[in-house]
């Protein structure tokens, strides 16, 4: 189907006013019952892809023009059906194209939501809501910053940025070339510090200067990332471009600013967009380039409603739109590293992606050394070990400064009884409550239930309650106790500060704090993997992970590889600057791991900086255990009162299933149900079911042809307060 289809049919009713059919895309409950296109008409003809405000019940929504169902569809209302009109235009909005509608559509099929749900949430909050005259009178302050912009486009020659562009290491240069004449995707496998922005900032010059309408989109996985990124951007292209060149989009944006990114995009003024996962959607006619910086990363991939992963998308709609796909990581996925390994004989899947290295840092000094700690070995209790609070000592009398790795915030992560075995725990869940020292609360963080810490047991009165475990709170505390008669060389006691969730709540406040590391204020920094990501800390020297064990014997198979990829990164801040390293006598920069398990695999590939090594012991535990990426994977979770009803939901629908012989199910393993490892969430019990397949076609057959038997089984389970299908799931 191409733009020009329409989708409007004109009535064959010579005498009557002349109607055109539309189908529509709203945005419906996901299981509201309701069929995925809705019919109205218009007076007009519209194209599909035009944006309508319809009657919905009685309200008025948002909607798009949809293509005909079939191939051309009916060309009259069949008998019975009772169409409304629709009550408005956008005008002034281009049609949305019918690779953006198809790539909605694909969302929509593949990760089992409606299709209205998902096209309506693609698209900016704002345009939801405003009326077409309210519409109209945006559009029309805009002109003139577009011609602004226009004045300042092309400026190909002699522009100042011309120079701006550091010339490309051999390394970079290479991987630089294969993308330019390649077809793609691109796994660009480049070590922290290889340089891979200076790549991707290339590329997308390159992609820009060889046609006047191309556009890139340039994603990475957390909002705090997208400053730093836009300034380099900006920096780069607005010479060249005008200022409107390049913009965000993200969901800490506002929401006008949101539709203001959203129409630049949509009208390809905006040349580049930069954001997070929520950019896949972006309206880009004239997509050229996708680059998916810190592809491994979990945010990519959306934790409600439509269980999307961008990432993937992104590769799917790079080909859709034929545009390229660079994905970037230091640590990739095991499912973009398989993809990409060496083509073979015996392995035709193999090379579907290209995998292009870049094993040397640049202007960086080497690579920290790793130094495992075995705790086995240390005085029983001891949270630093005595070397490495030696270490820190060190740095910190010789005005370096040290990061201190915790992936738990709070003071405790409980507090407890020893009299009558009381412990802090959720009155609404099945998890603990933490401790916040900080402000004497007890705080749940699954359902975010707070209380005033109790001055004695609730259960038998004892005052003498304690707490249990560590977060990061508590590590502040203890290391500021620790380095309390350490002096810095300008004379000043130590300071210590932390960066979690915690402290970063209020806006602007990650950024205050991060200039005041880089500043100098602070000599350690205490913080949870937020801290570990892409922030640049030049003058840190030692990165210390205190107690990263947890991961390696999770009931979660990916949580190794999450651990690996959060201790490279971290491992990544230290020693950022040769410069400074040699200014300072040249003391190369450590990572400690504190481990009761010093032989594990993991971190002697850590310790060589091996990932390519730690990958494929990975890869080859998966094959065994016939686990992602060699097998496909869904979850269907039910959440009800109890834990009883959400099984017997999950069992019901699993026994429909196969009474029905649903297609695909031959190639299907459906598991049994089980508790969530956090089973209770604000008093709501959850269980799910793993469904599995060597085939992503039979799984995909047959998740569509079960939705109809889930909507019909839960009129049987009243208990079910909800059920959901997440497709390629995360966490397990
Ligand atoms: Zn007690
Ligand atoms: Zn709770």
């Amino acid at each position: 189907m191409t733009t020009e289809t329409t989708a409007s049919l004109t009535s064959r009713d010579a005498c009557a006013p002349e109607k055109h059919w539309l189908w529509v895309a709203v945005a419906t409950p996901a299981h509201s019952g309701i069929g995925e296109l809705l019919t109205y008409w218009s007076d007009t003809a519209l194209p599909p892809g035009s944006l309508v405000r319809v009657p919905l019940g009685r309200r008025e929504v948002l909607g798009v023009v949809w293509d005909a169902p079939g191939d051309a569809g009916p060309a009259e209302l069949p008998e019975g059906v009772k169409a409304r009109a629709i009550a408005g235009v956008l005008q002034g909005v281009e049609a949305l194209s019918a690779s953006w509608r198809r790539l909605t559509a694909f969302t929509a099929r593949y990760y089992q939501r409606t299709l209205g749900e998902v096209a309506l949430a693609a698209l900016p909050p704002q345009l939801r809501d405003l009326t077409p005259e309210q519409m109209a009178r945006r559009l029309k302050r805009a002109p003139s910053q577009a011609a602004q912009a226009a004045g300042m486009i092309p400026n190909a020659e002699g522009a100042p940025a011309a120079c701006a562009a550091p010339p490309l290491s051999a390394e970079q240069g290479q991987a630089a070339e294969l993308i330019a004449t390649r077809p793609g995707p691109f796994l660009l496998y480049g070590s922290t510090g290889s340089g891979k922005t200076e790549v991707y900032l290339h590329s997308v010059q390159q992609a820009l200067a060889a046609d006047p309408l191309a556009q890139a989109l340039v994603m990475v996985p957390e909002i705090n990332l997208t400053p730093q990124l836009e300034e380099r951007f900006v920096q780069r292209f607005a010479p060249i471009y005008g200022a409107g060149a390049v913009v965000s989009m993200h969901s800490a944006m506002t929401n006008p600013q949101r539709l203001k990114s959203w129409l630049a995009a949509h009208t390809g003024q905006a040349r580049i967009v930069l954001g997070t996962r929520m950019a896949v959607f972006a309206s880009m006619p004239h997509l050229a380039l996708i680059v998916v910086d810190e592809e491994h990363d979990a945010s990519y991939k959306q934790q409600e409603g439509a269980r999307y992963s961008a990432r993937d998308l992104a590769v799917w709609r790079a080909r859709e739109q034929n545009a390229k796909v660079i994905l970037g990581s230091a640590t990739p996925s095991l499912e973009s590293w398989h993809a990409s390994r060496p083509p073979a004989k015996e392995d035709p899947q193999g090379g579907r992606y290209l995998r292009l290295n870049m094993p040397s840092r640049i202007g960086a000094a080497e690579l920290p050394r790793v130094r495992l700690v075995d705790m086995a070995q240390q005085p029983r209790g001891a949270v630093f070990s005595a070397p490495l609070l030696q270490a820190i000592t060190e740095r910190v009398e010789r005005g370096e400064q040290c990061l201190v790795l915790l992936n738990r915030r709070g003071f405790a992560p409980v507090l407890h009884c020893k009299e009558c075995g009381w412990k802090s725990d959720c009155p609404h869940c099945s998890a603990h409550q933490v401790f916040h020292k900080i402000d004497r609360t007890l705080r749940c963080h699954h359902c975010g239930f707070t209380q005033r810490v109790p001055h004695s047991c609730p259960g038998c009165g004892n005052v003498d309650i304690a707490p249990i475990g560590r977060g990061t709170e508590q590590l502040e505390e203890q290391l500021a106790a620790l380095l309390r008669n350490v002096i810095t060389p300008e004379r000043r006691a130590a300071r210590v500060a932390r960066i979690d969730a915690d402290t970063t709540k209020a806006k602007g406040a990650l950024q205050e704090q991060l200039a005041a590391v880089h500043g100098g204020e602070v000599d350690v920094l205490v913080g949870t993997q937020m801290v570990a990501k892409g922030h640049d800390f030049r003058r840190i020297t030692l990165v210390a992970a205190v107690q990263p064990d947890g991961a390696l014997f999770s009931s979660d198979f990916r949580a190794p590889e999450r651990l690996f990829a959060l201790l490279m990164q971290a491992a990544g801040r230290a020693g950022r600057d040769a410069n400074y390293i040699a200014k300072q006598g040249g003391n190369p920069p450590e990572m400690w791991i504190q481990t009761w398990h010093p032989e594990h695999p993991l971190y002697s590939a850590l310790r060589q900086h091996d990932y390519p090594r730690f990958a494929s012991g990975q890869l080859q535990e998966r094959m065994d255990a016939g686990m992602p990426p060699f097998a496909y994977q869904a979850l269907v979770r039910a959440d009800a009162r109890t834990q009883e009803a959400a099984q017997a939901f999950l069992n019901a629908v699993s026994q429909a299933a196969r009474d029905a012989q649903l297609p695909g199910l031959a190639h299907v393993f459906l598991f049994p149900p089980v508790p969530l490892v956090v089973q209770r969430v604000a008093n709501v019990e959850r269980a799910q079911m793993l469904v599995e397949s060597t085939h992503r076609g039979a799984l995909q057959h047959f998740l569509a042809a079960w939705q109809s038997l889930l909507h019909a089984e839960r009129v049987n389970h009243r208990a079910v307060i909800r059920w959901l299908i997440d497709v390629d799931p995360q966490g397990i």
